[in-house]
């Protein structure tokens, strides 16, 4: 597959044939589940959306029942931003249902297969935006990170995935999961495409008002893979991956040190604390935004007697298992007997993070840590919802904090890509990229 560095400088006659092709290879490989529907916006490049950002004139279902139908009225700001670059949307991508999950099982479209081994999860959320490049159907697509749901799919499936910074790249036209969390990302074949795709969707949108109102520069055309930056190790953290991930972790720093960055071993508070803190505040405000799908103004509706059924009837018949716990669980942590011992608790120890990635940023430039504890595992392998939550002890952090970050494949186990991530500081994309640029260097 071409990179969208080389796409770039396709002309428009050139792009109508590649996409001629795309769609044959598209075809060939429909046993994936990975396209929910491959739909051609028009001229420009095509780039493969998520489920949950809108495409104006197109259904947006987030894989959920409860949105069949509905249809985008607007473009997301991310999707303006794509068509003035020349890109187009082309297809919508398989998710887990409304962003919550870490394996692309939940939608209500069926599974995504992992394109390196059909009896494996590509990961999630964004499964379907991870498979779709990894299965070399799409140049590049853009994802959504609530808690590692484009970093995870990225190593699953072995390509490159980024969480820019809270607030750098606008969600407006993105449906909220957990609003306080979510951010729109590239997932791509290479580093050097996931800047370019990151520069053309970031930036200030005041019609998000969590936006960053902050000077923007680009960073795909300043990236210098020779810098030589401060990395920490997080020993504590690693202990409890696996052999392979351990493996990968090791191999990637010594690629590090031969670049010539200078590796030094920094802690960090326990991860469970993490997953504590990230599934009380994600689920609550879940819980509150998934309230608006209700009959009435979206999507699917149930048939009732009267408008109380109605709601019930819907909301019963039209969500799925994993969004109705959340849904049921939100409700509970943010219930007036409950708020202080579980909300405002999560809220305190998501400070407690936040300040603890400062602190260490005070003395590294990034920071090299796991995706998952593990390789993707094969269909059916999390037996229980809390197995499933646990496995994204490594990406929810980040998410917590706001911060910037990127997996990429360092290494291979039974076949298998093994992805891990740099995490950067606030708004310091520029150094996330180079010091992950410098690392696929190394590596190659
Ligand atoms: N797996 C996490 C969750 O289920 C993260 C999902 C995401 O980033 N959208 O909440």
């Amino acid at each position: 597959m071409i990179t969208l560095k080389e796409a770039l400088k396709l002309k428009n006659e050139e792009i109508e044939d590649f996409k001629k092709d795309l769609l044959k290879k598209i075809d060939e490989k429909k046993e994936l589940n990975a396209y929910i529907d491959v739909k051609d916006y028009g001229k420009g490049i095509p780039i493969a959306i998520k489920d949950n950002i809108q495409v104006d004139g197109w259904e947006i279902t987030c894989a959920s029942k409860i949105l069949k139908g509905y249809i985008a009225p607007y473009n997301a700001t991310v999707i303006n931003k794509i068509l003035n670059a020349g890109l187009s949307p082309f297809g919508r991508t398989n998710m887990d249902e409304f962003a919550m999950g870490s394996s692309t099982e939940s939608s209500c479209y069926g599974k995504t297969i992992n394109p390196k081994d059909f009896t494996r999860v590509p990961g999630g959320s964004s499964g379907g935006s991870a498979a779709v490049v990894a299965a070399g159907i799409a140049i590049a697509a853009l994802g959504s990170d609530t808690g590692g749901s484009i970093r995870q799919p990225a190593a699953f499936c072995g390509c490159v995935g980024m969480k820019p910074t809270y607030g750098r790249v606008s969600r407006y036209g993105l449906a909220a999961y957990g609003s306080s969390l979510d951010q729109i990302g590239p997932i791509t074949q290479n580093v050097e495409d996931a800047a370019i795709l990151y520069d053309i969707i970031s930036g200030y949108d005041e019609k998000d008002s969590t936006s960053a109102n902050i000077e923007y520069k680009k960073v795909s055309t300043n990236l210098n893979p020779d810098r030589k930056l401060k990395i920490g190790v997080v020993p504590n953290y690693i202990k409890d991956a696996s052999n392979s991930i351990q493996k990968a972790y090791e191999k990637a720093i010594e690629a590090l040190k031969k670049e010539g960055h200078e590796i030094v071993e920094v802690n960090l508070m326990d991860a469970k604390y993490d997953i504590a803190a990230y599934y009380i505040t994600a689920m609550a405000e879940a819980s509150t935004n998934l309230s608006r799908y209700d009959g009435v103004r979206y999507g699917y509706r149930a048939e009732a007697k009267n408008l109380k059924e109605m709601y019930s009837k819907t909301r019963s018949e039209g969500f799925g298992e994993e969004v109705k716990r959340r849904i049921l669980l939100g409700t509970f942590v943010l219930s007036s007997g409950y708020y202080d011992a579980y909300y405002i608790k999560a809220q305190k120890v998501r400070h407690l993070i936040k300040d603890e990635y400062k602190k260490v940023f005070e003395d590294v430039d990034l920071i090299l840590s796991p995706v998952a504890p593990d390789i993707a595992f094969k269909f059916g392998s999390k037996k229980t919802p809390l197995e499933m939550y646990l496995s994204d002890v490594y990406t929810i952090g980040v998410n917590l904090a706001g911060l910037p970050a990127i997996s990429l494949p360092v290494d291979e186990s039974e076949g298998l890509p093994v992805g891990l991530q740099l995490i950067g500081k606030h708004f310091d994309e520029q150094t996330v990229f180079d010091g992950a640029l410098s690392l696929e260097r190394a590596l190659k």
